[in-house]
């Protein structure tokens, strides 16, 4: 039954952690630092249909922003409005997570506000050179919330 599934998926949150729910690094919408937000970038963002879009810069792994499309509602397209003149106004603040995190902590994380959306990371130790960080993807609250009830979320 519903219920069932449910509080499974609710106990599930303790051992479950966000490398299991992520979105990604190569499946994530994301934009260049250095693009420029002209008619056709932005029509671009808004067909993604993302709230949030992490912008990287030179390599995809290299997150150092999120711009939220709502960012976007004073931006006037025949301006070409460089998107750092954006990022830099709103500075909102990045989230980090590592990839052995417990969902029911992920979970605790969001709900406290910052932001509902992380940046996954791990440490990779493989190959000769030092250990660093890598970037795997991103998870929202909404990918928390689908493993509590066991499917997904059709979004609008
Ligand atoms: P949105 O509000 O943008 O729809 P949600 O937080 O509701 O985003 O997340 C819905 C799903 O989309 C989740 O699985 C999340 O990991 C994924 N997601 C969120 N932002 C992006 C993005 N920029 N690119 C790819 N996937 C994303």
């Amino acid at each position: 039954k519903e219920e069932l599934n449910i509080i499974q998926g609710a106990l599930e949150l303790r051992t479950k952690t966000v490398e299991d729910v992520l979105t990604p690094l190569s499946d994530c919408y994301m934009i260049s630092s250095d693009a420029v937000l002209d008619f056709c970038t932005m029509s671009d963002i808004m067909q993604s249909g993302f709230t949030r879009i992490p912008v990287y810069e030179n390599e995809r792994s290299n997150i150092v922003d999120i711009l939220f499309v709502k960012d976007l509602a004073f931006v006037d397209p025949d301006d070409c409005t460089p998107l750092k003149t954006i990022t830099q106004f709103y500075k909102h603040p990045m989230h980090y997570v590592f990839n052995d995190t417990k969902l029911d902590v992920m979970l605790e994380e969001f709900k406290r506000g910052k932001s509902h959306l992380a940046v996954v990371q791990r440490v990779n130790c493989e190959g000769e050179g030092d250990p660093f960080y890598e970037v795997m993807g991103i998870v929202t609250l909404e990918d928390v919330i689908e493993e509590i009830i066991k499917s997904e979320i059709v979004d609008e």
